[in-house]
């Protein structure tokens, strides 16, 4: 039997929206972005579905690390690089190519001549302020990269577009032109592109592309939804109903009593809450599904149950299904109602949630 609140991952879906990015990108290589337990579902789970992907991106040398442990034997990024030699060396040892964004890393660099050759990506800021060289120390930094003997050449150079997700932002073209006069004259390989520059800005493609959030079947983009770019959910939450009551005009429902009955409703507790990574930011009049009807979630989420009005739902009973996001109700929408972004809620699945495959239990 199920446990009461579980996901159930399509692997199919995660094929399928890989090739949705190679045709948006007929001449571009894909780097699968995984990071952060491969955006909840699973960094396993999803590189053993990606593995058509032509490399892997993590954020930490420990998600690399794991990758390597269970036999990927692709290309693999580690998108914040290392901050201290220790970390370097595990870089070396499991053959994980670091992103380069910071003079403090070359140091470390210069110290290991007489490895193997590492390959590395070396990081822009064109305009994220986060990460990456600036225009003023690049030539520098890529000099003394370039006279690196433990460094596989050319260097692979990339950057991180801060606003794509806003087609009407300029700060995108900025950025790409920006890109391109920085790195015009070097040699090696360039990436700029998430999903939302693959979807949006063909400039952006190049030779890599770094799709995450759109394997994941969601949209980048505030006002679209997977399904208007072809992609399919990956994860779809699952619960069911612990208990169904009738409450009476003026009751209050859960902490704070928040939502107030106008009428005789009908009320369904589900098996749900922040506990397994349901957002506690949604309002009331979140759509959740019953038996596949839509009804609404009302008053507070709680750290295990979710209350919903089952007014239009008069035959739910005990122990039915119900499902928070995914097939049938896209993530996108319950993050708006939520005040947030579909990464997060996916990033957000708590250890009590288990996970399945399609047609798995
Ligand atoms: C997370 C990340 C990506 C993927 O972004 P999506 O919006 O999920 O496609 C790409 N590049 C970098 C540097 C990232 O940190």
């Amino acid at each position: 039997m199920r446990p009461a609140a579980y996901a159930v991952l399509d692997q199919a879906a995660l094929k399928h929206n890989l090739k949705r990015v190679r045709a948006c990108v007929p001449r571009s290589k894909v780097m699968a972005v995984i990071k952060a337990n491969g955006y909840g579902h699973g960094l396993i789970r999803v590189a053993d579905a990606l593995r058509e992907a032509d490399a892997f991106a993590v954020a930490r040398v420990d998600e690399g690390i794991h990758l390597r442990e269970h036999g990927i034997e692709h290309r693999i990024a580690v998108l914040e690089g290392f901050t201290c030699r220790d970390e370097l060396l595990q870089h070396w040892r499991f053959d994980l190519e670091p992103v380069i964004h910071t003079p403090d890393q070359l140091q470390w660099l210069e110290a290991g001549e007489g490895r193997a050759p590492l390959s590395v990506w070396l990081k822009l800021d064109t305009g994220m302020h986060r990460l990456g060289v600036d225009g003023v120390d690049l030539l520098s930094i890529h000099e003394r990269l370039c006279r690196c003997r433990s460094i596989r050449q050319p260097v692979s150079l990339m950057t991180h577009l801060s606003s794509a997700g806003d087609l009407d932002n300029p700060a995108t073209e900025r950025q790409i032109r920006l890109f391109g006069q920085l790195t015009a004259g070097y040699e090696g390989e360039r990436s700029i592109a998430n999903s939302a520059g693959i979807l949006g800005w063909r400039q952006s493609h190049s030779d890599w592309v770094r799709p995450g959030i759109m394997l994941m079947g969601a949209s980048p983009f505030a006002d679209r939804q997977g399904e208007n770019h072809g992609l399919l959910p990956v994860m779809t939450l699952h619960s069911r109903l612990l208990a169904v009551k009738m409450l009476k005009p003026g009751d209050a429902v859960g902490y704070d009593g928040t939502w107030v009955c106008t009428k005789p409703t009908r009320l369904g507790v589900v098996a749900v809450g922040y506990g397994d990574g349901y957002p506690r930011s949604a309002k009331s009049g979140t759509p959740v599904l019953v038996n596949g009807r839509r009804v609404p979630l009302v008053g507070r989420v709680s750290m295990d149950m979710i209350t919903v009005d089952l007014s239009d739902c008069p035959d739910a009973q005990i122990d039915d299904p119900v499902v928070l996001w995914g097939r049938g109700l896209p993530v996108e929408e319950i993050a708006r109602w939520a005040s947030t972004i579909p990464y997060t809620l996916l990033c957000a699945i708590t250890q009590r949630v288990r996970v399945f495959d399609t047609g798995e239990g």
